[in-house]
C-alpha cells in the first residue's frame, strides 16, 4: 500500500502542548505586524501627530495673546493710576502754593493761621494732618489740633529737608513723632520781599486711610491680582497687604526699573516666588512707581479649561474616525491576508476554486490575484503530470506497480467489486533469445495495446512486472471475466506480433467481491490461477478455485 504524506500539514502549527506556547502564539500572534495593523499605525500617528502639534500651536498662540493682553491691560492700568496720583500730587502742590502766598502776611497770627490750616485741611480733603512751621522749625498751627505738637521744634526728615532745601517738596515715607508711617508734602512760605518765613505742610498716612491709599487701594482684583506703589528708594507705599507698607524691596527688576522712571511690562516672580505680570508707570513728580500685576496661572486658567473643552469635542469625531479607518484598513488588507493564506497551500485541489471566490476589488489586489491564478493552475496542471508520470509504464503506457496500487485503492475504497486477469506470455524469454531484447519490448507493446481494445475503457491495464500483467474488471462477475479472458488469448493468438510472429499468453482469474477481503489476496488468487494454467500446459485460462 501506498501512504501519501499529509501536505496541509506542513503549513499547520504544531499543536500547543502546554499553557506557554499558548500564551507565546498568542503574543505572537498580536503584535504580528500585518497591513491592517500597520495602516492603523500609520493613521493613528498621523492623527495624534497633527492634532497634537495643531492643540500644541493654538495653545501657544493663545497663551502668548493672553499673556499680551494682561501685560498690556496692567500697564494701562497702572498708568492710569500713575497719572491719577501724579494729578493729585500736582494739584496738592498748587493748593500748598496759593496756600503759602496767603500765608506770608499771617504768619504772627496766631488764630488766624489755625485758622487757614483748618480750611486748608478741609478744603483738600486729601491730608490727614496739616502743620505750618516757622523759619526756625517750630509748629506754628496744626490741623486737626489733636496732634498735640504745636510749638514744637520737628526734627522729622520731611520737616528737617523742608527747612533746609526751602523749595516744593514730596518727602519719601517715614515715622513720624506721632508715630504715623507718613509722606510729608511741603511748600516754602516767602514774604513779599523773598524772606524765608517757614513752610505749609501736609502729611498723607501711609498705613490709615487717605487719598493715597483710596487712589489706589479701591482696584482690587479677585483673582489674586493687586497693585503696589513704591518710592525712590524701593520702599511699599502702598501695598494690599497693609504689613508690608513701609517695607524696602530690594532685587527686584520691575521696582528698579519704574523708579528709574520708565513704564513697560514684565513677567517677574513675586516675593512669594508666584509668576506675576506686571505692568508698571513711573509717578514722576515724586519719583514714585505704580506696579499692577495678576499671577501668570490665573491669567492661563482659561485657557487650560478651554483647551479641555477642545479635547473633549474632538475626541468623539476621533474615535469615529479611527473605527472609521480601521474597517477601511480591514477592506484593503482583506484580499491579501486571504491570497496570503491561500499562498501557503497552493498544492490543495481547492485551492484555485478559494483564490477565485476571493473579492479583490481594487487594482493591485486584483492583479495579484490574477498572476496567483495562473501560478496555482500551471502548478496544479504540472503536479498532475507528475502524477500520471509516476503511475505510468514508461514503455506500454499502462499502469506500473504503483498506478496499479493507486487503482486497488480506489476500488476497495469505493467497495466497488472486480475481477481479476492476471495474464503472462508464454515462454517469453524464447522471444528474447531469439528476436532480440528490442523486439520482445515491441512485442510487449502490442500485447498491452492489444489489451486496451480487447477490453473496456473503464478497466484498469497493469504491467507489474517484465511480462506480466494485470486487467482489473470493475463491477465485473467471475464467468463474464473468464469469457473476456479467453477472448483475449484467442485475440493474442491470432494477431500477428512485430517480427516476432505469434505468441500465446496464459491468464489467471479471480474476483474481489467481499469488501472485508484483502484485494492482495484475490491478487494471489489470480496469481495461483496463472500457475494453474502454466500448468496445465499454457496458452489457457483458469479460474481460482475456491473449493478447498
Ligand atoms: P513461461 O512464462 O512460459 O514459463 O516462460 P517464460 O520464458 O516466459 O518465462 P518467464 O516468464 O519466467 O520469463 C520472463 C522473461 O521475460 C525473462 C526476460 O528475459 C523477459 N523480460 C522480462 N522483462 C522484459 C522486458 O522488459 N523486455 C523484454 N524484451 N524482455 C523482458
Ligand atoms: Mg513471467
Ligand atoms: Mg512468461
Amino acid at each position: 500500500m501506498i501512504h501519501l504524506p499529509d501536505r496541509s500539514l506542513r503549513y499547520r502549527e504544531a499543536p500547543p502542548s502546554s499553557s506557554g506556547i499558548v500564551c507565546n502564539v498568542f503574543i505572537k500572534q498580536f503584535f504580528r505586524l500585518d497591513l491592517r495593523r500597520l495602516i492603523l499605525l500609520l493613521a493613528f500617528s498621523t492623527a495624534a501627530i497633527t492634532l497634537i502639534n495643531g492643540l500644541n500651536a493654538s495653545y501657544q498662540v493663545q497663551r502668548q495673546l493672553l499673556i499680551d493682553q494682561t501685560l498690556e491691560s496692567n500697564q494701562v492700568y497702572a498708568s492710569k493710576l500713575a497719572t491719577s496720583t501724579e494729578n493729585f500730587l500736582r494739584s496738592a502742590q498748587q493748593q500748598f502754593a496759593f496756600g503759602a502766598a496767603e500765608l506770608s502776611p499771617l504768619m504772627d497770627n496766631q488764630e488766624l493761621l489755625s485758622h487757614t490750616a483748618d480750611r486748608l485741611r478741609r478744603q483738600t480733603d486729601s491730608f490727614n494732618s496739616i502743620i505750618i512751621v516757622d523759619h526756625t522749625g517750630h509748629v506754628l498751627a496744626t490741623s486737626p489740633e489733636t496732634l498735640k505738637i504745636l510749638g514744637e521744634q520737628l526734627a522729622s526728615p520731611g520737616a528737617q529737608q523742608a527747612l533746609e532745601l526751602k523749595k516744593p517738596l514730596i518727602s519719601a515715607p517715614y515715622i513720624s513723632v506721632s508715630n504715623n508711617l507718613l509722606v510729608f508734602i511741603s511748600h516754602p512760605i516767602f514774604s513779599p520781599t523773598g524772606e524765608y518765613l517757614g513752610y505749609l505742610g501736609g502729611s498723607l498716612y501711609l498705613k490709615e486711610r487717605s487719598i493715597l491709599n483710596e487712589l489706589l487701594g479701591i482696584h482690587y482684583y479677585e483673582d489674586g491680582s493687586y497693585l503696589y506703589a513704591v518710592d525712590q528708594n524701593r520702599r511699599l507705599l502702598y501695598h494690599p497687604d497693609a504689613t508690608r507698607i513701609g517695607q524696602q524691596v530690594d532685587n527686584n527688576p520691575v521696582i528698579e526699573d519704574v523708579i528709574s522712571g520708565h513704564e513697560g511690562t514684565q513677567l517677574v516672580k513675586n516675593s512669594a516666588g508666584i509668576d506675576m505680570l506686571a505692568g508698571y508707570a513711573p509717578i514722576k513728580i515724586a519719583n514714585w512707581g505704580v506696579v499692577a500685576q495678576r499671577p501668570l496661572e490665573a491669567t492661563l486658567a482659561p485657557l487650560d479649561s478651554q483647551m479641555r473643552a477642545v479635547i473633549d469635542h474632538i475626541l468623539p469625531l476621533g474615535l469615529i474616525t479611527l473605527l472609521l479607518i480601521w474597517w477601511l484598513a480591514r477592506l484593503i488588507s482583506r484580499p491579501l491576508w486571504q491570497l496570503a493564506d491561500n499562498a501557503q497551500n497552493m498544492d490543495e485541489p481547492l485551492t484555485p476554486a478559494r483564490i477565485q471566490g476571493i473579492r479583490s476589488w481594487y487594482f493591485e489586489s486584483a492583479e495579484l490575484k490574477q498572476a496567483m491564478l495562473v501560478g496555482v493552475n500551471l502548478l496544479h496542471t504540472r503536479l498532475g503530470q507528475l502524477k500520471t508520470e509516476a503511475q505510468t509504464d514508461a514503455l506500454t503506457g499502462l499502469l506500473n506497480r504503483r498506478g496499479t496500487e493507486m487503482a486497488l485503492q480506489l476500488l476497495q475504497r469505493n467497495a466497488t467489486p472486480f475481477s481479476i486477469l492476471a495474464l503472462d506470455i508464454d515462454h517469453f524469454k524464447r522471444v528474447n533469445d531469439t528476436y532480440g531484447h528490442d523486439c520482445g519490448d515491441r512485442v510487449l507493446q502490442s500485447l498491452a495495446r492489444l489489451m486496451q481494445t480487447s477490453t473496456r475503457k473503464s478497466d484498469y491495464h497493469c504491467r507489474v512486472g517484465g511480462e506480466e500483467f494485470l486487467i482489473l474488471l470493475p463491477e465485473t462477475p467471475l464467468y463474464t471475466a473468464r469469457e473476456m479472458a479467453e477472448r483475449l488469448r484467442l485475440c493474442v493468438a491470432g494477431a500477428q506480433m512485430p517480427e516476432a510472429g505469434h505468441i500465446q499468453i496464459s491468464i489467471g482469474i479471480a474476483e474481489w467481491s467481499t469488501p472485508e477481503d484483502d484485494p492482495t489476496d484475490s491478487l494471489k488468487h489470480a496469481d495461483q490461477a496463472l500457475y494453474q494454467a502454466k500448468r496445465n500446459g499454457r496458452n489457457r485460462c483458469e479460474v481460482y478455485d475456491t473449493s478447498p
